[in-house]
């Protein structure tokens, strides 16, 4: 079994369209998902209040499912994160460095998911 990491919103619209994507993307069989309202902008946030309250399931996918990438979402149309498209892709950029600080062994990949239902990888290794 293949696992991969995601963090997600909480938004009903942004779970499968991430799932397919990064099992055809990734040639995983399974998308781990922690989920949080406008996650990018909480990861974004200077302090790491909010990741170390994540931190626990990040490490489950990734030392005991063996994911060994981790992906951030931003998408259009946010009602937990309500900023336009080019802030939302800056926090995610900033989401991604301030995660990486954690040095989990595995890849953090940034994805925004557009009004078209279009996924860009916004930052990668
Ligand atoms: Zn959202």
């Amino acid at each position: 079994m293949s696992f991969a990491t995601c963090l997600n919103c909480i938004d009903g619209r942004t779970q499968l369209p991430v799932i397919y994507w990064i099992k055809e993307n990734y040639g995983v069989e399974y998308v781990d998902m922690i989920t949080e309202a406008g996650i990018d902008g909480k990861l974004s946030a200077e302090s790491s209040k909010y990741i170390n309250s994540v931190y626990d399931a990040i490490d489950i996918s990734v030392s005991k499912h063996k994911s060994e990438f981790i992906f951030i979402v931003g998408h259009h149309d946010c009602m937990g994160n309500p900023v336009d498209e080019d802030t939302h892709k800056k926090q995610i950029v900033l989401s991604v460095n301030n995660l990486r600080k954690f040095a989990f062994p595995a890849a953090v990949i940034g994805l925004w998911l557009s009004a078209e239902g279009a996924i860009e990888k916004i930052i990668s290794r």
